[in-house]
């Protein structure tokens, strides 16, 4: 079996007036007790993976698809501090196949520090570009311009990584759909391999979240949202970037692999403060705090069983019914490959219909699913129907998938 891992970096210069993550500003002085925690985090998981992880049988290093480090602002580490965090990953795990992310802010990179993260072996870099309008940026409280976007993509390419992701924001308040558009032109004409572009969400508990509450800040119109979307995907269809995902456009076999391990629902790990997992039929979270998951990390001698670290503050064990649930609606979100009946079958021992029969039937009905037959499946997903969303549904995709919840 193959995992995931993910790398919660929970630092940030400033924190951005619509942001929910768990990140924190001005405790940069804690980073390099962090990254001790992060690797004390990987080897106590990895001593403990089960034998079914290890690519060679019992003693080889466990095989990993992907890693992802995302934040916050991962790209705050030196390189010298993912170093010492890769050499941690490969006492216990291969990663020599693995698609590496990082996720960037473009004002906070150099050439020479891409350079040294492409010999780390970093191979895919995700920019938050959010938007090319100045106006915009200032907005959101971001602390990059369009010009650092410009040039962090363009030392990105000289210093060898082929395959980047831009995510941009729709959907800002008063934002009028023709500068949406010009955002969306400029990120086509930088040539990343993929796009995620992303409704803004007004999130209790921010900044604009409570400004918009005591009407100091307007809400984005859904409908204008929608419009936006729409056109967004319209642009990007036409330059020959494919929708996989609701939120998700890539070149022909760029999809994020990352991504990709959470919508089939398959098992990953998470490290760090805040990181979520999913593995052995758990979901699990970490503590929240830079300083508790520091603490945790060093001090505590408890010997738990995979996948628990002692900075474990949450556990769910995933009944079958959930697990069928879950898939469901993960493996909706991929607009295109949808949810395999042949792989339901196999993981779940009855088809989607069999499963969800009443469900199934009214949403075709109300031609918000559909089955879709393909003669070409890519092999892991064995032959036959899948069951997707139609694309008038992509607009309306929670309604859809609290139907399995119900
Ligand atoms: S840089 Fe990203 S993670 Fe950090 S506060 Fe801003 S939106 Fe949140």
């Amino acid at each position: 079996m193959l995992f995931s891992l993910y790398f919660h970096i929970p630092f940030c210069v400033h924190r951005c007036a619509y942001c929910d993550f768990n990140t924190y500003a001005g405790q940069d002085s804690l980073l390099p007790a962090y990254v001790d925690a992060l690797c004390r985090e990987i080897e106590y998981i990895g001593c403990r993976l089960p034998v079914s992880a290890h690519r060679g049988g019992a003693g080889s290093g466990g095989g990993i698809h992907t890693i992802f480090f995302g934040g916050g602002t991962p790209s705050l580490l030196t390189p010298q501090q993912f170093e010492q965090v890769f050499r941690a990953i490969r006492k216990h795990f291969d990663p020599s196949d693995a698609e590496t992310s990082l996720e960037a802010n473009p004002g906070a990179v150099s050439l020479d520090y891409l350079r040294d993260l492409h010999s780390l072996g970093f191979n895919r870099i995700s920019f938050g570009v959010q938007s090319f309008h100045p106006d915009e940026l200032r907005q959101l409280e971001r602390s990059h311009d369009p010009f650092d976007a410009f040039a962090a993509l363009g030392w990105a390419r000289r210093a060898g990584f082929d395959n980047l992701n831009l995510d941009l924001i729709y959907g800002l308040p008063q934002q009028l759909p023709d500068r949406w558009s010009a955002s969306v032109r400029w990120a086509v004409d930088l040539a990343p391999e993929h796009l995620s572009l992303y409704a803004l969400t007004l999130e209790h508990g921010t900044p604009f979240g409570r400004w918009a509450a005591r009407g100091l800040l307007p809400v984005p119109d859904p409908d204008t949202a929608a419009q936006m979307y729409e056109s967004a995907g319209d642009i990007l269809e036409a330059n020959g970037f494919q929708q996989y995902e609701i939120s998700n456009w890539s070149r022909t076999g760029r999809q994020c692999q990352h991504n990709l391990q959470y919508w089939r629902n398959l098992p990953y790990l998470g490290l760090g403060a805040g990181a979520h997992g999913y593995a052995a039929g758990v979901r699990y979270s970490n503590v929240l705090r830079i300083r508790t998951y520091i603490d945790r990390m060093t001090s505590s001698t408890a010997s738990l069983a995979f996948p628990f670290t002692p900075s474990t503050m949450n556990q769910r064990k995933v009944s079958a019914r959930t697990r069928m649930q879950e898939s469901l609606m993960l493996g909706l979100r991929l607009t295109d490959e949808g949810i395999s009946n042949a792989r339901f079958v196999e993981q779940y021992g009855l088809g989607i219909r069999d499963a969800f029969p009443d469900e199934v039937d009214d949403l075709l009905r109300l031609g918000l699913v559909e089955w879709a037959s393909d003669s070409r499946p890519p092999v892991h997903l064995g032959s036959g129907l899948r069951l997707r969303l139609t694309p008038r549904a992509r607009l309306v995709a929670n309604q859809v998938f609290i139907r399995f919840v119900e």
